[in-house]
């Protein structure tokens, strides 16, 4: 004998309720079976609110004619499919029902109240309705099938809305008077009766628990809960994209999950087949043939530590505290008393060990009556101070992890609060129950979502997502698109999942929290014409409850460079090559420190000197050892590099810059890189990486023009000019040359100052042979000197600016691209 169990989600429209019943007619045809099943999809939510209703505003019919219409679709829609359906009695039955539905209204209307025995009668309609109507759907199948009464056979103790069903007496009443051989025999979920041979409910959700109990009174081969996922799966999958589907728990590892939110499964379901050892398996009725998840024994071939992570929300966090509760016996046991006393369930217990104060997780609807119950129970310790007022913490949620496993493997509590901490979570409290099978912590609730995947990654190799926002898309950001299009590949078999959520420039904006398809991206951009707006990223960043946002910043825009404060703020990692905001003002420098610290997210900057040279990481690691800078000075300018390095060859400064700028080496204004500025703002910031408190006005900036150089009007006329500037740098260049050194522009640190300008060097300078766009930064610190440690390579173009942005974006991940 096997017991099948189809929850609404099964049962919600014709199409899954005739398949339901294909799966049952099938089973029939191999042996004995017996059906529980739930009322259809959202029923029982709908009869809830007819009385919520009819106790608010005096009526509801608005709410049973939805019921109504509810039932009447669904038997259209099983009529069309299989005629022979006896409808006329589904339409009986469903009159009968909605008839006496409103008389229970007319008389809650009148008494201004639902006593709890009509209530659990009304909420327990769907489930009548649904075996008249699978009845009638085997029959017409030719399969034989027979009702069972639950209020006859499972005899519950406790009140009529949260029976628990007595297994020893209930399968005396199945003796008693045995089913019918070679039927399907239907019984509804949700119910039973109670000695007085009344109807009791089971608790919402029960009907898991009625499919437990039944299988337990007719020691059922197996107790199958066919529901619309494929089993049991290690966090909700819901909320997460890549949750796993396990194959097999224990019954205790069951228990725990459902305990703490799992609601696959009911959590009073376990007991009754743990104690006969019945093994239930979850299956999925939109897939029969998956091989669902099997609990009973755990067969190890999930080889999982830990087998999930669940949550339970709506909760509020009480804590009772007080000088006079240490040492004072019998404390716990007056609370909890008082609380059990009130019918208020406590899901979760902690202890300070100085017992000074116990604090525990009730649900939200029970904090009024809570309030109101330990008042009255410690009004005297109130009074004179040895307790101090009750404190409610409201909106909290518990995250917990579960597996049989975690007893005999460390580090995974360090793990779970390690990934917490990571989504800028505040734990605000921890359980861990003695069996170390589960262990909990209570959080902020609106933190539920971002904190389960953080740990689903973490906790079980998962992917590991990381979602871009690319804010200039032109040079260097349309390049580093490129490349993530070119990598994904190889990062998805790495298990790095790089997704473009976001793209933007000044014309145009693309969202999408799945990832923008990059094949024709440029194409989608010319035709997006919405605006950039921060407030429009954080709402789908917060939607989405995307874990690791990261904003890419490849313009040279002021005005976004002001608001990475906002992005940090707003929980985005932020990367970028524009030097605005570290060359902004000094209270600026440390308000983004601040903000990247106090969010724990990434500021990186690493493209902003030297474009994918390593010259950030490198000055920071030296700092960090305890080294210090005592003077340095390099070529910080790819263009710059280029145009002096032509200068040795005899080429004239105009015609160098010319060269340069049809090459695509200078910014489309020359004058941006001849004027100094750019240089200088490299300089600033490696200055400032070193430790010194100083502002872009301090550096001193000699311009690579002649001095008092005209370099107004246009570009055009700007390079049209630009000859007169020739006759200057040549006799420089020969002055210098006949000591036998070159002319370099080169940015200098020394003694706490720095110095951009045109210098002379020999040969014996590291400066002398970097030329054609190659850029060199020699730091001579008390460790580097007299020979500085020194850094060459190309430092402009796209290509290796964008890849260095890559490599920041990849850093964001931090000790995850070890796993
Ligand atoms: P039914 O109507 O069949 O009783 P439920 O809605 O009660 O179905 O339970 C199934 C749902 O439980 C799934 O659709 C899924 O969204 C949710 N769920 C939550 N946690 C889990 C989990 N760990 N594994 C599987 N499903 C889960
Ligand atoms: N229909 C009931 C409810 O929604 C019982 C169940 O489906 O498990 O609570
Ligand atoms: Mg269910």
């Amino acid at each position: 004998m096997r017991v099948l169990k189809f929850g609404g989600s099964s049962l919600a429209d014709s199409d899954r309720f005739l398949r339901a019943a294909d799966i049952i007619a099938n089973n029939a045809q191999q042996q004995e079976v017996s059906v529980v099943l739930s009322a259809p999809g959202k029923v029982t939510n709908k009869l809830v609110s007819v009385v919520d209703n009819l106790l608010t505003n005096g009526e509801a019919e608005l709410q049973i004619s939805e019921l109504e219409s509810v039932f009447t679709q669904l038997f259209s829609g099983i009529s069309n499919t299989l005629p022979q359906v006896d409808l006329k009695l589904l339409e009986n039955k469903l009159k009968d029902s909605i008839s006496q539905l409103r008389q229970y209204a007319h008389g809650i209307t009148l008494l201004g109240m639902c006593p709890d025995n009509v209530y659990a009668k009304i909420i327990s309609k769907g489930e009548r309705i649904s075996i008249v109507m699978m009845k009638a759907v085997l029959e017409a199948k030719g399969q034989p099938a027979s009702l069972i009464d639950p209020v006859k056979y499972l005899y519950a103790k406790g009140d009529y809305l949260e029976g628990a069903v007595d297994v020893d007496v209930s399968t005396l009443n199945f003796k008693n008077e045995p089913l019918p051989q070679g039927h399907v025999n239907i019984m509804p979920g949700f119910t039973a009766g109670n000695a007085k041979g009344e109807l009791v409910t089971l608790g919402r959700n029960g009907s898991d628990y009625s499919a437990a109990v039944l299988a337990a009174c007719l020691r059922a081969e197996c107790c199958e809960i066919w529901t619309d996922v494929d089993g049991v799966y290690n966090c909700d999958p819901r909320l997460v994209d890549d949750a796993r589907l396990l194959k097999s728990l224990s019954y205790q590892e069951a228990m725990e999950l459902s305990y703490f939110g799992a609601s696959v499964l009911h959590p009073k379901t376990i007991a009754p087949i743990a104690q006969f050892h019945i093994p239930c398996l979850i299956k999925n009725s939109f897939n029969p043939q998956g091989a669902g998840t099997l609990i009973g024994q755990d067969t190890g071939e999930d080889n999982l530590a830990i087998k999930g992570i669940t949550t339970l929300n709506n909760l509020t966090m009480v804590n009772v505290s007080g000088p006079g509760m240490k040492g004072m016996v019998g404390m716990a046991s007056r609370v909890f008393g008082a609380m059990s006393a009130t019918g208020i369930s406590i899901v979760l217990i902690t202890q300070s060990s100085s017992e000074y104060s116990i604090s525990f997780c009730i649900e939200a609807e029970d904090k009024c009556k809570a309030e109101q119950v330990l008042r009255e129970a410690f009004e005297l310790e109130l009074k004179d101070g040895l307790l101090e007022p009750v404190e409610f913490t409201d909106n909290v949620a518990i995250v917990t992890l579960v597996g049989d496993g975690m007893r005999t493997s460390k580090g995974v509590a360090s793990q779970f609060f390690t990934s917490l901490t990571e989504v800028n979570v505040n734990i605000i409290a921890i359980a861990q129950g003695s069996s170390e099978r589960a262990i909990s912590a209570v959080i902020p609730e609106d933190k539920v979502s971002e904190s389960i995947k953080a740990c689903h990654e973490n906790l079980f190799n998962s992917k590991h997502f990381l979602d871009v926002f690319v804010v200039g898309v032109g040079g260097v950001g349309g390049e580093l698109v490129d490349q993530i299009k070119r990598q994904q590949p190889k990062l998805a078999e790495k298990g790095i999942e790089i997704r473009v959520c976001g793209l933007a420039n000044s014309r145009g904006l693309l969202l999408d929290s799945k990832g923008i398809p990059l094949e024709d991206w440029r194409e989608r951009m010319s035709n997006s014409s919405e605006e950039f707006s921060l407030a429009r990223l954080i709402a789908l960043v917060q939607r989405n409850h995307i874990i690791n946002p990261v904003i890419v910043d490849c313009t040279s825009d002021h005005g976004i460079a002001a608001q990475y404060v906002d992005f940090l703020s707003a929980g985005f990692h932020v990367i970028t090559p524009n030097k605005k905001a570290n060359t902004d003002s000094m209270a600026y420098y440390h308000q983004l420190r601040n903000a990247a610290r106090g969010t724990r997210r990434k500021f990186m900057y690493e493209t902003t000197v030297g474009a994918g040279l390593p010259v950030i990481e490198n000055l920071q690691n030296l700092i960090a050892a305890g080294d210090e800078l005592e003077k340095f000075n390099g070529i910080l300018s790819g263009s710059l590099s280029y145009i002096f390095g032509k200068l040795d060859e005899g080429m004239s400064l105009s015609e160098a810059t010319n060269v340069a700028k049809e090459n695509g080496f200078t910014e489309p204004d020359p004058r941006d890189d001849l004027s100094g500025m750019d240089v200088a703002r490299k300089l600033l910031i490696l200055a400032r990486e070193s430790g010194l408190e100083i502002e872009l006005d301090d550096v001193e900036v000699e311009q690579a023009l002649p001095p008092g150089f005209d370099d107004s009007g246009t570009v055009e006329e700007f390079m049209a000019r630009l000859p007169e500037a020739d006759a200057y740098f040549a006799e420089q260049s020969a002055i210098a040359a006949e000591d036998g050194k070159v002319l370099r522009y080169v940015g200098e640190i020394l003694d706490g100052k720095c110095k951009v300008r045109i210098v002379a060097v020999d040969g014996d300078d590291p400066m002398f042979k970097i030329k054609d766009g190659e850029n060199a930064l020699a730091f001579y610190s008390r460790y580097y000197q007299p020979i500085p440690l020194v850094l060459r390579g190309y430092g402009a173009g796209t290509e290796v600016t964008a890849a260095g942005v890559f490599s920041d974006l990849m850093r964001t991940l931090g000790w995850k691209l070890g796993v």
